[in-house]
């Protein structure tokens, strides 16, 4: 359908934001130094940005879900100085050794695929044009699970893992950098292999 639109689906630590280990004050928020461009110039391609995370700190009772709404609207802030703001947020707060009422077995948490699925419905997206960046092999799995491209970072913690995600999933791309990441896209979009 025209009116679809596609989208690039976002980890947050380790791909927007360093990994602090379940960063829990506002004040360690960092965002990586060429992420905002990045952003700006998928937004300017017609991506929505829609980050997608597992904060299973929630289950675990290190913070409120009210602080994961918090994080994304101080990285909003720090973002809009670069005149660029993400989209949507999707979170999982689960942990199946969580307390109550989080320590489900959900089908939300990565690399589950329903935080894509319900994006999808909510924002009518064309699945097929959208991209999945993470820096771990949960992300990767999720893009597979979802039925998306997927690409992981070393970043984060893609350092450690991107050899076996290499040796497993050798059609996944990987990039040191988000900028990299984004010439990619872009470059994929101008010569159509993503719609
Ligand atoms: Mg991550």
């Amino acid at each position: 359908m025209s009116d679809q639109r596609k989208a690039i689906f976002l980890d947050r630590d380790g791909v927007l934001i360093h990994d602090v280990h379940y960063l829990s004050k506002l004040e360690d928020i960092q965002i990586y130094p060429d992420v905002p461009k990045g952003l700006r110039r998928l937004q300017d391609f017609g991506y929505l940005l829609v980050v997608v995370t597992n904060q299973s700190g929630v289950a675990r009772g290190y913070f409120p879900q009210k602080f994961v709404r918090e994080c994304h609207d101080r990285i909003n802030q720090l973002l809009e100085v670069h005149q660029v703001q993400l989209d949507h947020l999707y979170y999982c707060p689960h942990h199946v050794s969580g307390l109550p009422p989080y320590n489900l077995k959900c089908d939300c948490r990565k690399p589950a695929p329903a935080m894509i699925q319900q994006a999808e419905k909510e924002l009518n997206l064309c699945l097929q044009a959208s991209v999945m960046i993470g820096d771990k092999r949960s992300d990767v799995e999720l893009a597979i699970n979802a039925d998306i491209k997927g690409i992981l970072l070393t970043t984060g913690q893609g350092a450690s893992t991107s050899q076996s995600v290499a040796q497993d999933y050798p059609s996944i791309p990987i990039f040191p950098s988000f900028t990299q990441a984004v010439d990619y896209i872009i470059e994929a979009t101008d010569i159509s292999l993503l719609q």
